[in-house]
């Protein structure tokens, strides 16, 4: 079910989220590694060279953010578990909890290119729209995309595509 919210209040939890993926990534950053040679080698047909050379990775875990309580007083009850959830990408900076499989790497670095195209703010803001006109965390185009993605390749990983295409083709569709 979708939530209507007024256009004040969407842009404040778009702010919000926007300071939170900022403040994680710099927490996260300094402890966080290269992608590893052989994960490297497997994506490389699938993902730009910069990102897989930019994006650093980092088993940890986020903690919940700040605003919740905010999200909960504006009826908002279903908002995501960030600290339960097995991956998280802030920017160019990936946090995993459970040991990195081939897939879970795979769907976060479709986010990594996603932030590469629409900015921080950018991807904040269409997380946030799609998250409160699906209802859900399952419904939120960027998340479509990326588990669309990380199921096609987890199908038939010999069978390559460009992510980056992909994200431009959405992005001029207005599929965000
Ligand atoms: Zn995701």
């Amino acid at each position: 079910m979708p939530y209507s919210l007024a256009e004040k209040q969407i842009e404040q939890l778009s702010n919000w989220i926007a300071t939170y993926i900022a403040e994680q990534r710099a927490a996260f950053q300094g402890k966080a590694a290269s992608i590893e040679g052989k994960h490297h080698r497997a994506l490389q047909a699938f993902f730009p060279a910069d990102v897989l050379n930019n994006v650093r990775v980092v088993r940890g875990r986020a903690p919940e953010p700040p605003f919740y309580p905010q999200l909960r007083a504006l009826g908002i009850r279903n908002a995501l578990p960030f600290s339960d959830m097995a991956g998280i990408t802030f920017q160019d900076v990936t946090v995993h909890v459970e040991p990195f499989t081939l897939p879970l790497l795979f769907h976060e670095l479709v986010h990594a290119v996603q932030y590469k195209h629409l900015g921080l703010q950018g991807f904040a803001d269409a997380y946030v729209r799609g998250f409160l006109t699906g209802g859900s965390y399952e419904e939120i185009p960027l998340e479509k995309q990326a588990y669309e993605l990380e199921g096609k390749f987890s199908a038939n990983s010999a069978a390559t595509f460009s992510v980056e295409d992909d994200v431009r083709d959405r992005i001029r569709a207005k599929r965000f």
